[in-house]
């Protein structure tokens, strides 16, 4: 059995409909939704996550700003920035790209967004609100990969989920939305043991790890959906995901490739998470 292959890019583009006709439906209302990035020095994979996000926001009508900052700024000018946009009418999201400089405290940049313009879903209200199931901004790539499994039409609830990776930006709160969705979920990370046997047993297999074709065919159960989160960058300047698409897409149900899975979700559920919280600014959720 050859798996079927989610397209990130497909149910992207789908969303991106979505969004930009609510998006037309707001201006007629009199409101665009605005999103502020943040970026401080001239990391090269930042500069360009940056200006896809500027490229998104162009193209589904919102109002953007882009922030570069010298490498040199301070904490303080920083957190002077965030405050003038946490208060900005025109602003809905504020992004500040991580990672930052060394002598910024990421911590203390990320608790002073404003709880409802984070649209990273990374400010401590939102991750708690999330762990008791309340309303909030969600992390943008868990989101996207929440919704790449609903899109397969699979129900979740009931499933058993596997997740391997427990960081707080993926592992973590990918098991906490699936947990919403009413999947039985086990978590594995670097300590875990007999993982291969563990992943087996998994209806859904999300791999968020960080090591190139780690998880192959042998650590996935016949008809499973595996969602690829990783990213890695080889020798050859390629790009792979943490799973060995090859061997892994012989024996799954669904499967999403590296590159065109996981990635352009996460820009597409920013879009989301900001059309959101302009919504919810103005009452018109
Ligand atoms: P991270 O913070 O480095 O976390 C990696 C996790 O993997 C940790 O929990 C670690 O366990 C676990 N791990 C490491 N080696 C392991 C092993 N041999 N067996 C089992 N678990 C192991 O990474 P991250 O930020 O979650 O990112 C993971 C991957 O997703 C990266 O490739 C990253 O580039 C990619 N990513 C992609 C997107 C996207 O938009 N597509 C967004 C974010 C991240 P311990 O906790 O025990 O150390």
């Amino acid at each position: 059995m050859t798996a079927a292959i989610i397209s990130g890019k497909q149910v992207s583009e789908e969303i991106r409909v979505e969004i930009a006709r609510e998006v037309q439906e707001l201006a007629g209302r009199g409101v665009q939704p605005g999103l502020a990035v943040v970026l401080v020095g001239e990391d090269p994979a930042s500069q360009v996550y940056v200006r896809n996000k500027e490229k998104s926001c162009i193209e589904l009508g919102f109002h953007s700003e882009v922030h570069r900052l010298d490498a040199a700024t301070s904490q303080e000018e920083l957190l002077a920035l965030v405050d003038e946009l946490n208060r900005r009418d025109n602003i809905d999201g504020i992004l500040v790209q991580l990672p930052l400089p060394k002598h910024i405290e990421e911590k203390a940049v990320i608790d002073a967004i404003a709880v409802e313009k984070d649209v990273d879903g990374f400010h401590p209200v939102n991750v708690g609100n999330l762990v008791i199931g309340d309303d909030s901004l969600l992390p943008c790539t868990p989101a996207g990969c929440i919704e790449l499994i609903k899109r397969t039409g699979t129900d979740i609830s009931g499933k058993h989920a596997v997740v391997i990776g427990r960081s707080n930006i993926v592992g973590k709160p990918v098991s906490l939305l699936l947990q919403r969705e009413n999947a039985t979920v086990t978590m594995c990370h670097s300590r875990t043991q007999n993982m291969a046997e563990l992943c087996r047993q998994a209806d859904i297999l999300v791999v968020a790890i960080g090591r190139a074709n780690m998880i192959d065919a042998s650590f996935v159960k016949p008809g499973a959906i595996v969602i690829d989160v990783g990213m890695n960058r080889l020798e050859t300047g390629k790009l792979a995901g943490d799973v060995d698409y090859e061997s892994a897409k012989e024996v799954a149900g669904h499967i999403t490739p590296v590159p065109g899975g996981v990635g352009p979700m996460t820009i597409t559920m920013l879009m989301q998470n900001t059309l959101t919280a302009a919504k919810r600014r103005h009452g018109l959720e």
